[in-house]
């Protein structure tokens, strides 16, 4: 544990000490961009645990600095053995407080920690939660959509396919999606919202909390005519669709209504070939529910 000599900081005017926490695992968010988006309980937490475990120990150094923090950092992440987690566990057993951060916003949330959070409430620690900054609220609440219901599904698979497949997934969702996006893809997932969820409203934001940060809202095919018109898109983003509409909701026809009249015209391979091209769900959950109708027909 580390030898408290209550070290006092003064930041804007504010005191606070680093007083020895409590034995724990805290979960700690730090900044999305705007260093000053932090809480003093995050800073006061950080100033005193035995140790932070973090992504990147570079960027974390920086945070720590810019507040006059020294503390001990160790790289945590979804690659670390498990056998760094129970080197952690047993720490934990031995009294220590342990902080987890990760380069931006809160921990868990697209960023590792999930298995150490699990392993160290199964092993009956305690897990505190020092909340704060985090890119899909911050976006959810500037961008004009329903707030009432939302759905977070953070980044879409990199495969053409499985995007697919998870978008076909989100279709019915009666909620806000939220999606985490790189720059590079930016106009690659919109299109392929449009294609698969239709021309709904939505929203980009930019570089929440930074220098340049904006927020573009209007339609699927909107977003996508403004975003390729710029020379270079840069940036950290989240993207944001508008539920479905209640309307054309009702008017869908239910996957299995459409695929039994294809079938009872055409030969499997045409008729998931149609369903596939009318409905715009992916072809191997057309295909799957297909073969399933078949067997079943057939008993
Ligand atoms: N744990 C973080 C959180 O609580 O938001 C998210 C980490 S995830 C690895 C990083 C992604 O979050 C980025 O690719 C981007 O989609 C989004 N993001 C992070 N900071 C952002 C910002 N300042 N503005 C917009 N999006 C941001």
């Amino acid at each position: 544990m580390k030898d408290n000599l209550l070290h006092h900081y003064c930041i804007d005017g504010v005191v606070f000490s680093a007083d020895p926490a409590n034995p724990g695992l805290y979960c700690v968010a730090t900044p999305i961009g705007n260093l000053a988006d932090i809480t003093l309980r995050a800073l006061k937490t950080l100033a005193s645990v035995d140790l932070i475990l973090c992504e990147d120990t570079r960027v974390t150094r920086r945070l720590l600095t810019h507040y006059g923090i020294r503390a001990r950092l160790e790289v945590y992440n979804d690659h670390s053995p498990a056998s760094l987690r129970e080197k952690l566990i047993a720490h934990l057993g031995e009294g220590a407080s342990i902080a987890l951060v990760s380069d931006a916003g809160t921990p868990l949330i697209s960023d590792p920690g999930y298995r150490l959070v699990t392993a160290v409430r199964k092993a009956g620690h305690n897990v505190f939660s020092i909340p704060g900054a985090n890119a899909a609220v911050s976006a959810l609440s500037t961008a004009g959509l329903p707030t009432d219901t939302f759905f977070f599904t953070g980044f879409l698979p990199v495969k053409k396919a499985a995007r697919k497949t998870r978008l076909d997934e989100l279709k019915h969702v009666p909620a806000t999606l939220i999606l985490y996006e790189s720059p590079r893809r930016l106009l690659l997932t919109i299109t392929d919202c449009h294609d698969v969820l239709g021309n709904r409203q939505a929203a980009v934001a930019r570089e929440l909390t930074k220098a340049f940060e904006e927020t573009v809202t209007g339609t699927l095919l909107e977003l996508y005519e403004d975003f390729a018109a710029r020379d270079q898109i840069k940036g950290e983003i989240v993207i944001l669709v508008a539920p479905p509409d209640e309307a054309d909701e009702e008017n869908v026809p239910d996957l299995d209504t459409v695929l039994k009249d294809a079938l009872s015209r055409r030969t499997l391979k045409d008729a998931v070939a149609e369903v596939t091209k009318t409905t715009g769900l992916a072809r191997k959950t057309v295909y799957r529910r297909a073969l399933e109708l078949r067997d079943e027909n057939s008993q």
